[in-house]
């Protein structure tokens, strides 16, 4: 039998799946680590978890696997977007991961929009300007953190710091490149603007190779701590977003990848690199001809868990005795209620928001409440609020890419049959919910096996991904939707100048407190 490996460094913990070449899982290990958030807006990592996470999950699953000599054909790579890192002259670490959650670079995206030079490296880059994307990042720690930024000798991301300690050289395959805000998505090489604006040389980053690029020659030590010989090639892969859309069957044209969990995204692929006017969308490399195009949503389970526990607890209970209900028995009553919630609508901007306002200050709000509206009420608008947002990302895509035909949908959100029917209510779509398994490992194994020539197309994935569930629209719902939608849009944008009033205000007074 011949078996691959895909990898997924996530932000919080890394997963390894053995898979067959049908795609069949054989074995499986995940491995968690910290985030270090000591300071406000800080969110990182620490390289040397990941790294150690990285061999115990490959050990794991190898020895599991007990594999016979040979059968073991490659392992590839998924790692998240945005991270930086930085390494001096004698390849030390000076930081930790700085990972996309970060917002400490926060000042500095807004100074680039604001000097209008921002638009222009996105307009190359496809790379929305914010605090997430190294781009900021470096000219935040060249601002405020001026000693480590003389000392770097190379700015890196979390995967190629790994593929260092195992083979020694810094390559970085265009597909995360595409996401760092300083590579041109046109050329397929770093951005001489971008560059200049960061204030760094092409020198400080990692030579790029094609996301289907492999290399062999495992350091000894990692050969023996895994139990594999130093000839097993290593691909390089690409990012978890692009690498997910491969793996929940989202790589033809027309076809929108929905995820809904703790955050949300919409994307969509494309065969050449695209960007949106108005710097709203991400354009990011999969392969030369696979970009994947969409837009990166804050506020997607986290706020259906916020109506869960913050307006469902009972009040003034201790901790411990807290009663809170399921998410099932909210759905339930909320399954109760008629679509569009008897007109009561909510705008779930709880944690500012990215796609689709790009805005940190954006705050969430109920709109239309009457003394009819119940708590169940409360949470269908919540549900749906989540969803109108999600369609409004898709109509900015629609721009670039065409109606959609098909959705895949994924994430915690599609354990519950009534947001799996909202969804293909408002998008007025069938919506597919994938059976695959850890769909980052999945498309990083999809794309070992399509660079080493044991499969000749990236397509054999939809014969690997099964369906748990379809739904079709319902043309009683989508009727209220499209009442509704436009009300909802256009409430978007009326209340979105006051949101850095409220945002100002809210600061003033949780700092004095
Ligand atoms: P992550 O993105 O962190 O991996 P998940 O994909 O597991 O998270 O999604 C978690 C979210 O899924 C929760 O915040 C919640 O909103 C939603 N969720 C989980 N279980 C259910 C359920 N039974 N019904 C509806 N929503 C659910």
């Amino acid at each position: 039998m011949k078996y691959m490996i895909g990898v997924d460094i996530g932000t919080t913990s890394t997963k390894a799946v053995l898979y067959d070449l049908k795609g069949n899982v054989k074995q499986s290990a995940n491995s968690e680590y910290q985030l270090y958030q000591t300071e406000p807006e800080m969110a990182e990592e620490d390289p040397e978890e990941i790294l150690a996470a990285v061999i115990e999950v490959l050990q794991r699953v190898v020895q599991g696997a007990k594999l016979n000599p040979g059968e073991l054909q490659g392992i590839s790579f998924s790692a998240p977007m945005h991270s930086l890192i930085l390494v001096d002259h004698e390849n030390k670490l000076l930081t930790r991961a700085i990972t996309w959650a970060d917002n400490r670079a926060a000042k500095y995206s807004k100074e680039l929009l604001a000097q209008g030079v921002g638009q222009q490296i996105y307009a190359h880059t496809g790379t929305p300007i914010h605090p997430m994307a190294p781009l900021s990042k470096i000219i935040w720690l060249r601002n405020e953190k001026k000693d480590l930024f003389q000392k770097a000798a190379y700015f890196i991301d979390i995967k190629t710091y790994v593929f260092y300690q195992l083979f020694h050289v810094y390559r970085m395959e265009y597909s995360l490149a595409s996401a760092t805000g300083l590579f041109n998505i046109f050329t397929l090489d770093w951005d001489e603007q971008a560059l200049a604006v960061a204030g760094i040389e092409r020198s400080q980053l990692p030579k790029l190779v094609s996301p289907t690029a492999s290399i062999q020659g495992l350091a000894e030590i990692y050969c023996k701590a895994i139990g594999i010989s130093a000839d097993v090639p290593f691909i390089y892969g690409a990012s978890d977003g692009v690498l997910s859309n491969l793996g929940v069957n989202a790589i033809d044209p027309g076809v929108l990848a929905v995820t809904i969990g703790t955050s949300g995204a919409v994307r969509t692929v494309l065969d050449h690199p695209v960007v949106d006017p108005q710097g709203r969308l991400f354009c990011y490399a999969l392969t030369k001809d696979k970009w994947v195009v969409g837009g990166p949503v804050n506020n997607g389970g986290i706020v259906f868990r916020w109506v869960r526990d913050q307006l469902f607890a009972p009040e003034k209970t201790p901790v411990k005795q807290l009663q809170v209900p399921t998410y099932e028995a909210l759905t339930q009553i909320a399954s109760e209620i008629p679509a569009g919630a008897d007109g009561l609508l909510f705008h779930p901007y709880l944690g500012g928001e990215r796609a689709p306002l790009w805005n940190a200050d954006a705050r969430g709000s109920f709109f239309g409440l009457t003394r009819q509206h119940t708590r169940a009420h409360l949470v269908r608008a919540a549900l749906e609020g989540i969803v109108y947002n999600l369609y409004m990302v898709v109509l900015m895509i629609e721009k670039v890419s065409g109606k959609p035909t098909r959705i895949q949908a994924t994430g915690g959100f599609a354990q519950s049959e009534l947001w799996r029917q909202i969804l293909a209510d408002v998008f007025e779509q069938q919506v597919t919910i994938p059976a695959s398994f850890e769909s980052s490992c999945l498309g990083a194994a999809v794309l070992g096996m399509y660079s080493l020539k044991l499969v000749d197309s990236l397509n054999v994935v939809k014969k690997m991904v099964g369906v748990t569930h379809v739904h079709t629209p319902k043309a009683e719902n989508f009727a209220v939707y499209r009442e509704l939608l436009p009300i909802w849009i256009r409430l978007a944008h009326a209340v979105s100048p006051e949101y850095s009033a409220i945002a100002a205000f809210q600061r003033k007074h949780l700092k004095a407190k």
